[in-house]
């Protein structure tokens, strides 16, 4: 007996409109393949709700996803709406603070056959995804960002025990899972009581780790440690600013942003995003790397197989990661992955590569 996952389908602005129908094509594949019967739930969200709903995230749009078994979100243009969508919390943000996705988990892996920086990267920022210096949704009501004159902004940082210590866990618990390495990163040499308290909480988190090695280390250094040696890093704990910022560049020097999948995590949902903007630049155009967003889905996947204890969801997810990585190490892949590939080309070839790896069994 099988049961039917329903899964929500959020295309957003930009080019999400050309890498979500990408990675669902590649999921319907990959489950069709593991015998995985998946219901898509397409739903409204961006400039298109704005147009029909007048607002970028419609009431029923949340309604919906909180009976879903998880969604796939595209990138939003926020940037590009006009008020007062502008100044409201944008739809992704909204998204975390509503179902309370406080583990933002965002893997940094190089691909054999491609181009990269680092190309023996193989790591995982966990990002504090509820509070810290993202002071836009770090309140329960109104925002801790504010003016008090026309010439004066003053945002709030926030960080506290409870939201530190559960994702210090997911951290852990991954780190377990894989190298057993992990990483704090802070900068409690000059935000002493706020990235200091952060650092602290993940220390008395890994006494009950004793099998992890940790190390920590301050922000700035950070990045120069990730150009310099990203291979040497497992798993990287982080407040949630910190954590966007490092991820991108983890992102970038191990192949591409454009790579970069990630995926929002509650106790009891998840919600599948590539770690990059909307990309206006190279919007419409049939030239986005559909990776990320193809892979956050593979990592949907994952998160579901373990939450269900369903090995055919697990076994999905093993199916669209490997079409991917059998596809780029054949020599295709996108510009910004230094191929000539377009979207649609991608994605036809991974299509063919879940259909090929499908009958090798
Ligand atoms: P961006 O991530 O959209 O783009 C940065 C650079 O990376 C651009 O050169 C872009 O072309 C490239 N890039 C990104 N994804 C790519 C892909 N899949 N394939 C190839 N190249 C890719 O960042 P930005 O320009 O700062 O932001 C653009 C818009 O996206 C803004 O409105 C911003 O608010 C929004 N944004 C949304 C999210 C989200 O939905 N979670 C995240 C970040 C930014
Ligand atoms: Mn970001």
């Amino acid at each position: 007996m099988s049961t039917t996952y329903r899964l929500g389908v959020l295309e957003g602005d930009g080019i999400g409109p050309e890498i979500v129908p990408s990675a669902v094509e590649i999921a319907t594949a990959a489950a069709r393949a593991a015998g995985v019967s998946v219901d898509w739930v397409t739903l409204p969200l961006g400039a298109a709700a704005i147009e029909s709903h007048g607002t970028p995230l419609p009431e029923e749009t949340k309604e919906a996803l909180a009976g879903l078994d998880g969604w796939y979100l595209g990138p939003h243009d926020s940037v590009g709406y006009p008020e007062p969508h502008n100044s409201a919390l944008n739809p992704s943000g909204s998204l975390r603070k509503h179902f309370q996705l406080f583990a933002n988990i965002r893997p940094a892996k190089s691909f054999p056959g491609a181009k990269a920086v680092c190309d023996g990267a193989d790591l995982v920022i966990v990002r504090e995804n509820t509070e810290g210096f993202y002071a836009d949704r770090n309140t329960f009501a109104g925002t801790g960002e504010f003016m008090p004159t026309p010439d004066t902004a003053i945002m709030m940082g926030i960080v506290t025990r409870a939201a530190t210590e559960r994702v210090a866990r997911v951290a852990f618990e991954l780190a377990r899972s894989r190298r057993k390495k992990l990483t704090i990163v802070h900068k409690a040499n000059v935000l002493k009581l706020t990235t200091g308290l952060f650092r602290t909480v993940c220390q008395e988190v890994a006494q009950e780790y004793p099998d992890v090695v940790v190390d920590d280390f301050h922000i700035d250094a950070m990045t120069v440690h990730l150009v310099r040696r990203a291979q040497d890093f497992d798993v990287i704990v982080t407040e949630n600013m910190f954590g966007d910022i490092l991820s991108d560049l983890a992102g970038e020097i191990s192949g591409s942003l454009g790579t970069a999948p990630s995926i929002n995590a509650s106790a009891t949902t998840a919600m599948a995003q590539a770690s990059h903007g909307s990309a206006p630049d190279i919007a419409g155009r049939n030239l986005a790397n559909p990776v990320a967003m193809i892979l956050s889905g593979a990592m949907l996947f994952e998160w579901l197989g373990a939450r269900h204890g369903d090995a055919a969801l697990t076994a999905t997810a093993a199916v669209i990661q490997r079409a991917v990585a059998d596809t780029i190490a054949a020599g295709v892949s996108t510009r910004d992955l230094g191929g000539t590939a377009s979207t649609t080309e991608f994605t036809t070839a991974v299509s063919k590569a879940v259909h090929d790896g499908a009958g090798q069994g």
